[in-house]
């Protein structure tokens, strides 16, 4: 059985100041919330802050990017060791924000897949199709091609660890949700792939979430789809009502 996994994507949202005094809360609102993990993606700098205030509880940290060297001559990026040190345990990767907007490839995904695992640390890879790519009937073909490059190189036990999110980039920000049955489709497809690429037993445990305006009053019904293990969550994560509420919704 997996377990519901809620993280939120914060994106460029939150000073430290405010990074650090959410968790806070945060924390106190769901500490006696069990049966569900929990992760936050702040930005780079409230990383390490974040990190610390959140010492000791059951939420994760996760970072919303990373670069695939180690270290060297490459201005403005951080390696999956440094993000590591941070006391992060997670990082998002192939968000479709960064594919549209920063020029990021199904290998450049693929290289930042295989060195955050190195580094010890849990991609949550992004895949989705536009809505264009659904308008012609094109939506499984683009996960197929996703998920296969995008983790070539992995083994069945890395995925086993691993996440991915299911976010239809229509349905980002939009206020526009993929209706439960849209989702449980191409839930199901994406664990058919990994069955079929990395054996049954990675399949079975690797954890599928659905995002794209992820609200209170819509997790209940994604989540009684039988191949969603949670959500990716937005705009709705940096409410801290909105977010817990959320989490409580995720609990089967
Ligand atoms: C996201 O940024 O991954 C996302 C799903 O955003 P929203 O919930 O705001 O649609």
């Amino acid at each position: 059985m997996r377990t519901p996994l809620i993280a939120g994507n914060w994106k460029m949202f939150k000073t430290v100041r405010e990074a650090v005094t959410f968790v806070t809360d945060l924390k106190g609102r769901l500490s006696r919330v069990t049966g569900v993990d929990v992760v936050v993606a702040p930005t780079f700098p409230a990383l390490q802050p974040v990190a610390a205030a959140l010492e000791g509880s059951r939420i994760g940290v996760a970072a919303q990017n990373l670069h695939w060297e180690r270290e060297g001559a490459f201005t403005g990026e951080v390696s999956a060791a440094m993000i590591r040190d941070a006391g992060v345990q997670w990082v998002i990767v192939g968000h479709s924000e960064r594919r549209t907007l920063f020029g990021e490839t199904d290998d450049t995904v693929n290289r930042k897949v295989r060195a955050a695992i190195v580094a010890t640390l849990t991609p949550i890879v992004c895949i989705g199709e536009t809505l264009q790519e659904r308008e012609v009937d094109r939506t499984l073909d683009v996960l197929d091609r996703q998920i296969k490059t995008g983790l070539d190189g992995v083994t069945g036990s890395e995925l086993a660890a691993l996440v991915i999110a299911y976010e239809p980039v229509w349905a980002i920000g939009t206020g526009r949700t993929a209706t439960p049955a849209q989702a449980q489709q191409a839930h199901e497809h994406i664990r058919a792939r990994l069955l079929q690429w990395f054996g049954q037993d990675a399949a079975s445990r690797c954890r599928v979430l659905y995002g794209g305006s992820v609200k209170p009053d819509n997790i209940a019904a994604l989540m009684a789809q039988p191949d969603v293990d949670g959500a990716l969550v937005g705009g709705a994560s940096l409410d801290a009502d909105s977010f817990t509420k959320i989490v409580a919704g995720s609990r089967r």
